[in-house]
This record gives structure tokens, C-alpha cells and sequence, in this order.
């Protein structure tokens, strides 16, 4: 069954979020003071999240992206993933992860079906990383890296949200490890979610990333898969992995968008940038098992159009990410 919203995009994608907790606590993601503690009863028990999963792949979705806060700091997270890896129909199980719990997790979490990873890392200058998340270490997220590659995962990619001033300098770093290692590194504009002071200060647009990199070497464009998200794609010549750049700021992808998001707390956005949100908890509670599934198609239907946010104007109300799952 195809899901088709109302300007014609095709919706397949899920990005389902399972916790708001993490054990970093990065400055563009949330307060420093992290985010007010859901309570349990508001977070949807596995069970709900799985249902959910099951009614977004009956009504067309293929590819899940589990996420959060850290979804591997969540309890129970291995069994859940392979659960949601036998649903009848679902192409795609991936997940995004800082990384620090890879060491010990990496193992499982492939026997559990996780297809691919998404580790994000910012800087690989120890003091820089301790600024970005307040709290990390990322000799942790290196290991954790190598860790997925011995667990037999593909290269993983590498998310890196690239801030003017903090780490904007590192970019032709990251850009050189594609020329030994064959992961996909992409570089996110910085997003104003919880729209701290000044952020303006803060962007570097997609633009400026890639000719910074043009500058140094020779760029080829990579044609993408039908699943493949919203980064463009290149490699630098003879080198093993790629660079993406992601410019939701400078660039919207919005006529491309192929996702909604669910939040643990069962909320659904069909945009990250509208204010727009749907409780789901009513549909979960009815007795009647389609609901679910036709909630979701109506939703995916209202998905608008495009958000409002530009480089310089943002008009969203402040969120912390890591409630959403970014
Ligand atoms: N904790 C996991 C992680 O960090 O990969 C998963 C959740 S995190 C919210 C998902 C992604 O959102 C990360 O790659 C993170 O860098 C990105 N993200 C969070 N806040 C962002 C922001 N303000 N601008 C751009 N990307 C952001
Ligand atoms: Fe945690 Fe990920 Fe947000 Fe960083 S970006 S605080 S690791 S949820």
C-alpha cells in the first residue's frame, strides 16, 4: 500500500522516537539543564510504540529509523528492535545513536536486525566534543565506530552539525576520513530548535560547507537510492566513503519530504518545523485494531506543504530535539 499525502509526496518513512532521556546533553539539542523528565506513565510502553510501528508499515510505511533522546539508554531497547525487525512488510530498520553505548551494544544490536547506523559526531577534538554535548567523551563515540565495524555493520554515517566558531573548522577533517574509510559523512546545518540567542551566528550554510570542501578536492556528484534521505550527495575523487550536505535552513527539502515523526510520548508530527501535533494515545486505547492505520493515513495527509524556516527567520516555538528525535 503506497501512503500519499495531499501534495503528492510519497510518505515511507518513520523516524520513531522511544525516549527524551540521553546521557549528553548537546547545546543545540537542549537546555543545559537537560529537558523536564517525561514520567513514565507518559512514555508509551514498547508494546504501544511496537503497535504503532505495525499500523505506520500497514498503511505504507517502509523504512524506521528508531531514535530519540539515546534510544540505546532506554532498557528493553535490544528485544524492542527485534520486533519491530519482524514486521511483515518493513524494508528498512536503522537507527541513530551518539554512539557512547556502541561498545558494549554494537553486537547485539545487529543480531537484534538493525540494518544501519547513524552515528553523529561534531568534533574530533576532545575539549571541542565536551563543549558541543557538556558531558561526552568522544574517545567513547571513536570506539564505538570501530565497534559497529567489528559487529559487522555496514560504514556507518557519520552526522556531523557543523557550527560557526565551534567546529566549522573541522570540516575538511571530516571530509578526509572519507578518503580511507568508506562512511558516509554528512554535514547538518545547525537548526535553531530550542532557539538559543544569537543563532543566527551560529549557521554555516550547505552551501559554503561543500565549497570549503570544492576548494580542497575534487568533488563527484552520487546518485542516490529511492530510500535515501534528503542530504546531496558527493565523493571526493578516489576516495572510499562519501560527504552529504543537509540544508534544512538554506535549502528546504520540503518538495522531497518522505517522513513523520512519532514521539515516545505518542505524539505524531508530520513536520519538525510546524507546531503542529497529534496525540495518538486515543487510537492506541480504542478497541477497534484499524484505527491506528487510518489515523495515520489521514494524518499523512494533512502533512504541510513546507515549513517556515529560513537562515534567518525562525517562527517555530522552541523545542529541545532530543524529545522529537531530531
Ligand atoms: N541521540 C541520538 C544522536 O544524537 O544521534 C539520536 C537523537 S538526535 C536528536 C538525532 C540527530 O539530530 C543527531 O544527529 C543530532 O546531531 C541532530 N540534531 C539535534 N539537534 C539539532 C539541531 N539543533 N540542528 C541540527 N541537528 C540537530
Ligand atoms: Fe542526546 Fe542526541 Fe540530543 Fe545530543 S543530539 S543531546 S546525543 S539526543
Amino acid at each position: 500500500m503506497r501512503l500519499i499525502d495531499s501534495h503528492g509526496r510519497r510518505i515511507n518513512y518513520l523516524r520513531l522516537s522511544v525516549t527524551d532521556r540521553c546521557n549528553l546533553r548537546c547545546r543545540y539539542c537542549m537546555p543545559a539543564d537537560g529537558v523536564e523528565k517525561l514520567s513514565h506513565g507518559d512514555i508509551l510502553s514498547y508494546e504501544d510504540l511496537y503497535r504503532i510501528a505495525r499500523a505506520a508499515v500497514a498503511a505504507g510505511i517502509e523504512k524506521i529509523r528508531v531514535t530519540g533522546g539515546e534510544p540505546l539508554v532506554r532498557k528493553g531497547i535490544v528485544p524492542f528492535l527485534a520486533s519491530l525487525a519482524a514486521i511483515p512488510g518493513l524494508r528498512e530498520l536503522v537507527l541513530t545513536t551518539n554512539g557512547v553505548l556502541l561498545p558494549e551494544m554494537a553486537g547485539e544490536l545487529r543480531r537484534a536486525g538493525v540494518q544501519r547506523l547513524n552515528i553523529s559526531l561534531d568534533s574530533f577534538r576532545p575539549a571541542t566534543f565536551r563543549a558541543i554535548t557538556r558531558v561526552g567523551d568522544v574517545g567513547q563515540v571513536l570506539d564505538g565506530i570501530i565497534a559497529a565495524e567489528e559487529a559487522g555493520f555496514p560504514a556507518p554515517k557519520i552526522n556531523m552539525v557543523v557550527m560557526q566558531g565551534v567546529n566549522d573548522d573541522e570540516v575538511l577533517d571530516f571530509a578526509r576520513m572519507t578518503l580511507d574509510h568508506p562512511y558516509a559523512v554528512r554535514f547538518i546545518e545547525y537548526m535553531p530548535a530550542t532557539r538559543e540567542e544569537n543563532w543566527q551566528a551560529l549557521t554555516v550554510p550547505g552551501r559554503e560547507i561543500l565549497d570549503r570542501i570544492a576548494a580542497r578536492f575534487t568533488l563527484d556528484p552520487v546518485v542516490k537510492g529511492a530510500m535515501a534521505g534528503p542530504s546531496r550527495d558527493f565523493r571526493i575523487r578516489g576516495a572510499a566513503g562519501t560527504i552529504g550536505i543537509i540544508t534544512p535552513l538554506s535549502g528546504h527539502f520540503c518538495g522531497d519530504c518522505n517522513r513523520i515523526r512519532v514521539t515516545s510520548t505518542g505524539t505524531v508530527k508530520t513536520c519538525l518545523f510546524s507546531d503542529g501535533e497529534f496525540d495518538l494515545k486515543p487510537s492506541l486505547r480504542a478497541d477497534d485494531p484499524t484505527l491506528l492505520t487510518e489515523t495515520l493515513r489521514e494524518l499523512v495527509h494533512g502533512k504541510p506543504a513546507r515549513h517556515g524556516m529560513s537562515a534567518d527567520r525562525a517562527d517555530h516555538r522552541a523545542f529541545a530535539m532530543a524529545a522529537v528525535g531530531g
